[in-house]
Parts: structure tokens; sequence; C-alpha cells
């Protein structure tokens, strides 16, 4: 009988209309049971309590035991404010109340002992602690049993109006004591639990209010974070299943001329040990008979566009179009050139779409396409608009997918009958094993974790303002050896203006160091339009320039083999993964390539984590590890959007382990019963029936 968990939370004793209201609009708590999930966010030890005579004032809480020996209403109206003061046993403090003055007045009883919590602060040189929770000691050693005392998010609404801290503490031990084991259904099956020795779900749903120590707190969080990310991680796996051979595709079963030719005559180098991992799975999905559906994730210059290209022959061996789709104008070109200069020879048909190819030349080539003489397209988002038309589009193949919406990869997907094509979704974002499995758990995922072999790592350093100097010097050394050099200055939204100064007075200096006719610079930034863009960046790359200074438009995917040093202006304000995307823009050629990250003398401490790990690793993928540490899943590109990182008690963070096992385990029940039919199941086929909540997933395709 779970009707229980299901009533309104204004039919809880204490609770009433107007709190229910409250609890509604401030929590989202709407039931019982929706309280019952809202689980603290932390717990005070009320057993350890902090002695008068000790406290600075720099503590964030303290917890007292003392007598109120005095106590006094000052002020009218408006202004009016209690002023009380505590004493220990070594010495006396003030607390003091601006609101609920009088309630507070009333419940105040000098010569009464009472526990008091709060932060204290200093106020013309003496100590006090404001609108403190307080209580009598007396009910406090009777009504609880637990020597942890749980601390809810709350609101100021909520605190103003009796669900302080103590409020809701109250409420839920009111609740807790109307809840029996047979509400809270266990949804693991025993055999399951014996295993993992987890707690069991009643126990842990209460204890984790209320818990009577450490170690039980642990266990029953444990519990409940493991409860939640199994279930996630089953019904992923389900989707995953499902999707194997939810959609009928075409079947290229066919490696012909065009592949082998590439192999055997094109191919420049031998592929890494990844590569060929990758191409076989792909070769497996595209010849199963359903839609392939696959994330291809590789670090920044582990080779994918190779991989694609290969796919993308294979599709022409069976008769069919491709296209590649990528997030600029810059980018797909030089998809573009480089693909053709891959092909160079054999005959295989490439051509370019974008938003600036117009008029009869625009027309000519649809007619192209649509007459399948064209083989592979090549381009921006261009190539899902409306009179795009192929004549038998196979495979969709999108570069930087973090830049493309939902929306417009649908567009892609609809753009083939009877099928929709094979999609492969490039990303060079690394993303870490355990966020992966989850942001992407119903996809299939193919990792290039090996970079081409020879490849120079790039020395990063960390400076700031005073090696200003040093470092016109040694770009000019690195100029005289026929190097280019890349500034970048961050460009966040908020302070566009101020940036787009900084970025301005940057390449003054740079001009004033460098003058003309000696040295050429470039500038690219976000206000210019896209020729002009185009026209610097081609400079360039044709080596006519030898700096370019630009903000973070040239994070994505320019190859400019030549640019050995990469320096990066106010480091500190960019993210992990930003840094890492933009030193992959050096380290491409055969040179030592550098990475200067440049700061202002004050970087908080977390900056500072940051710009060491960049100065520690070249590695993508360790560096998205860290990141997540540093700053939580909702940090990471793209994951915002993820429904399914609002998990109300696991960390994706900081709960990596309990998020493997979860997964291992979910996986071994589905290998073993996929259907859940077997009666040992029972529990968890049940649970997911009742609970059939929806992922939104923004890897999804469709
Ligand atoms: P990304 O994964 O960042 O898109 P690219 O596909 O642009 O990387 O490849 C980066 C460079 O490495 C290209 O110049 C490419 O020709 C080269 N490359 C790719 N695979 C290999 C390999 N197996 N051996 C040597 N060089 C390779
Ligand atoms: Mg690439």
């Amino acid at each position: 009988m779970n009707n229980l968990l299901e009533s309104p939370i204004e039919y809880l004793k204490g609770v009433g209309p107007k709190k229910g209201q409250l609890l509604n609009k401030e929590l989202q708590v709407f039931t019982f049971r929706d309280l019952l999930w809202n689980f603290p966010f932390r717990y005070v030890d009320k057993t350890k309590f902090h002695l008068v005579n000790q406290i600075t004032g720099e503590e964030t809480t303290v917890q007292l035991k003392g007598i109120i020996i005095q106590k006094q209403l000052i002020g009218q109206g408006r202004k009016k404010r209690l002023v009380a003061r505590l004493r220990d046993t070594t010495g006396s403090i003030e607390l003091i109340w601006f609101k609920g003055v009088t309630w507070v007045d009333k419940f105040l009883v000098v010569g009464t002992e009472y526990i008091v919590f709060g932060k204290p602060s200093v106020f013309n040189g003496k100590i006090n602690i404001a609108h403190p929770e307080i209580e009598v000691a007396k009910t406090v050693n009777q009504e609880r049993p637990s020597t942890l005392a749980p601390v809810y998010n709350s609101t100021e609404k909520l605190n103003n109006n009796g669900l302080d801290a103590k409020g809701r503490r109250r409420l839920m031990a009111t609740l807790l004591g109307k809840i029996d084991p047979q509400d809270i259904s266990e949804n693991l099956p025993d055999y399951l639990l014996q295993r993992t020795k987890l707690m069991g779900r009643f126990k842990a749903l209460t204890k984790v209010h209320f818990p009577t120590s450490q170690e039980e707190l642990e266990a029953a969080r444990l519990r409940l974070k493991f409860e939640e990310l199994f279930f996630l991680q089953l019904r992923l796996l389900q989707m995953k299943i499902n999707n194997r051979t939810a959609i009928q595709g075409f079947v290229f079963d066919k490696v012909g001329d065009y592949f082998n030719r590439f192999f055997k005559e094109k191919l420049p180098f031998e592929l890494t040990g990844a590569q060929k991992k990758v191409m076989k799975e792909i070769r497996q999905d595209l010849g199963r008979g359903y839609q392939m559906n696959r994330l291809l994730q590789g670090d920044v210059g582990s080779g994918k566009t190779i991989v694609g290209l290969m796919a993308m022959l294979i599709a022409l061996d069976n008769g069919y179009q491709s296209a590649l789709m990528a997030p600029t104008e810059i980018l797909a070109q030089q998809h573009y050139n480089s693909l053709r200069e891959m092909v160079n020879g054999l005959a295989v048909r490439i051509a370019f779409l974008s938003g600036s190819i117009k008029g009869k030349k625009r027309a000519e080539l649809l007619k192209l396409l649509a007459q399948g003489e064209i083989h592979i397209l090549v381009g921006t988002h261009a190539l899902i608009e409306d009179p795009v038309v192929f004549q038998n589009l196979g495979l969709s193949i999108i570069d930087e997918q973090h830049r493309f919406g939902v929306k417009q990869r649908a567009k892609l997907w609809i753009k083939s009958k009877p099928h929709p094509p094979h999609v492969l979704v490039m990303t060079a974002t690394p993303i870490p094993r355990t966020l992966a499995m989850t942001l992407y758990g119903d996809l299939e995922v193919s990792v290039i974790d090996e970079l081409p072999p020879g490849r120079k790592l790039v020395k990063t350093i960390h400076k700031n303002e005073n090696y200003r100097l040093r470092l016109h010097g040694f770009m000019k050394e690195q100029i005289a050896l026929g190097r280019q050099i890349y500034i970048v200055y961050p460009l966040i939204e908020e302070s566009e203006t101020l940036d787009l100064a900084n970025l301005f007075q940057g390449s003054e200096a740079i001009e004033r160091s460098f003058p003309k006719p000696d040295y050429q610079i470039s500038i690219v930034h976000g206000r210019m339009k896209a020729a002009d863009k185009e026209y610097e960046m081609q400079r360039f790359v044709n080596k006519e320039t030898q700096i370019m200074v630009a903000t973070t438009v040239i994070e994505v995917g320019v190859n400019v083999p030549n640019a050995s040093v990469m320096i990066i202006e106010n480091a500190e304000r960019f993210g992990l993964s930003q840094l890492h995307q933009l030193r992959g823009r050096v380290g491409r050629g055969a040179d030592q390539s550098y990475c200067i990250l440049m700061s202002s003398f004050k970087v908080s401490a977390e900056g500072k984590q940051r710009l060491k790990i960049m100065c520690d690793t070249n590695n993508g993928f360790e560096i998205a590890e860290a990141d997540l540490k540093l700053r939580g899943p909702g940090s990471l590109e793209g994951t915002q959007q993820s429904g399914v990182l609002s998990l109300q008690i696991a960390d994706l963070g900081k709960d990596q382990k309990i998020l493997s096992t979860a997964r291992e385990i979910a996986t071994r029940i589905l290998e073993k019963d996929p259907g859940l039919q077997n009666p040992l199941n029972e529990k968890i086929r049940a649970y997911l029936a009742k609970h059939k909540r929806r992922i939104k997933l923004w890897s999804r395709i469709s």
C-alpha cells in the first residue's frame, strides 16, 4: 500500500494549506513522497559544542550550549530588534534577531538552557550571532536520538514561515513517524542486497534523515545513491538495446573499390590501433541492417577525420551518398580541402555547400546532388536546409557535435528514404568514462584513445605579466624559425565589450612590438563579418601573417600545422575543456610546440588548479576527469541540457565508483535476463514499470 506516500503534503500534521503551498512553490514538494525524497544536503554533529571564549568570528557555523542570562527588546516598529545574551562555562555572547522578534521574545526564557546554532560575525569589534537556530536544551535531548542533525535546502520564504531548519526537522520527524516499512517497498531483489550488502530501502530512507552515526549515514546514502544510479543505468541500457534494433537501416555489406583503392594507394600512414578498432565497430554497425547511431570520441588530433572518410567510402562502395557537417564555415572548408586532397586521384566526387554558396552555383550543385553526381557533400548547417535534396543519402557525419542543437541534427536524419541515414557523431570534447555512461548511456560509443605515433607533446607553461618581455623575445625566436603564433583572448558574453577592449589593447601592444613590414598580424573576432574572418584566417593559413590574434572563434578544429605557439591571455578565465581545445590548435606539425598560459597575478585556488592540470598533462580524458572532479558534471560542456543530470542524491562527479558498479550490475542482469522476466528480478521489473520516468538525453539524435 503506497498510497500514503502520494498524500498531498498539506495533509501532513503541521503543514496545512499555507505551508503546503509554500512547499509546492519553493521546493516542488507536493506529496509525502516528495518530502521524504528531499534529502539533507549536510548534517551537523549535535553532540559537539563550541565554547564561547574560543569563537573567533571566522567560523561558518558554531553550536553553543548555554543559559540565556538577559534579553532586551530595542527600538520600535520596523527597527525593533531583540538582543539576548547566552552564557556558557567560558563566557557570554550576544544573540540578535531582527525578524520574528515577538515570537522569539516569547520563546526565550531567561535562566533556561538552550542550544544555539548559527554563524558568528564580528560587529564593532564584538562577536555576535544573528538569527541563530535556537532550541531548549532539555527538549532536544529528549526528542533527538540522532546525533547528526539534518540540514535541508531552504529559502528565505520557508525560513520566515516556520519552515526553517528546526521546522523542517520537526516536519520530517512527523512524516517518518507516519510511515511503515510497507509504505516503502524494497525495489532491489534479495540476491542483490545480499551480494552488495546494501542497506534495505526503508531503513535507508529513514536513516538518511536522522542517522545515529556517521557510519549509518554513509550506508544509507550509499544505498540511495546506488538505487538511483542503478535504475538510471538500467533504463539507459534498455534504451540502448532497443535502439540497436529500433530502426531499420541501409545495409552496407560491401567493401569495394573506393575503399580498397584508398586504403592501398592513398592512405598516407598506418592507422593506429584505436583507429582500426573503431573502423571495425563502424563496419559492423553499417552491415547490421539497422541504423547506426554512434558517437566517436577522440581527443584533438587523434585522427577522427580519416575514420569518417573511410566510412563515407564504404557508403559509396554500396552506392550511397554521404554528408559531412561541421559547425563553422572555416572548419567545413578545411574538411573539404583535406578530404579532396586525401582522395586525390580517385573518382570520388566531393562538393562543398555553405550559406555563402549562392545563385547559379548553388542551383547547379543541388541539381548534381539530386542526380547522385555528388558522392560526398561537405558543409555547414546549410546542408540541412530545406531545398537540399540528396539522391540517396546513406550516411551523415557530424563533426564537433556539441555545436549543433538536437533539432538541427534531427533534420539531417529525415533527409533520406526509405531509411534514415546512418549517423556518426564525432566529438573532440573528451568526456570522462563514467559520465559518458550516463550522458550517452543509450548510444553506441567508440573511443580513439591513442594519438598517432611520433606526436610531440605540447610544452605548457603558466606565466604572469612579469614574463611579458621574455614572451615577446620567445615569439620573435619562433617567428625567425618560420613558425606561426596564436594569441587568444577570452570572450565571455557578459563582459563582451570589456573583453573586446582587451583584445584591441592587446593587439595594439603586439603591433608595437612586432611592427610592419617585418611582422604581419591577423586579427579575428566574433564581431567581424564571416567573409572578413575567413579572409584573415586564410592569410594566416597561407603564412602571409605570422601572428593570429583572436578570440575563441578559432577554438574548434582549425588546422594550421605550421603554428607552433599558442598563447592564451587571461587563461584563468577559461574552462579546462576550452583550454585543452585551444592547445589542440598547435602540436599538429613536426615541430616542438608550446602553449603559454598567461594569467594575472591573482588567481583563485580553483583557477590555479586548472592551470596546473594543463601544465601537467596533455591527455584530454585526464583533463575532463579532473574538470569533473573540480566543478561537477553541470559545468561540462553540453551537460546542462541533459535531463539525466538532475539526480537527487548521487553526484556523477563524486560517485563514479558507485556508478561503475551500478552500470556493471545492470549490464549483467540485462545480459542474463533482457526482459526482466526472471521471478528473481520481479522487484526490479515492477519498480521500472511503475516509475516510467522519461529520460531526456541530449545525445539523442531524434
Ligand atoms: P581530429 O581527431 O582532431 O579531427 P584529424 O583527423 O584532424 O584529428 O587528424 C589530425 C592529424 O593527424 C591529421 O593531419 C591527420 O592526417 C593525422 N593522422 C590521422 N591519423 C594518423 C595516423 N594513424 N598516423 C599518422 N597521422 C595521422
Ligand atoms: Mg577534427
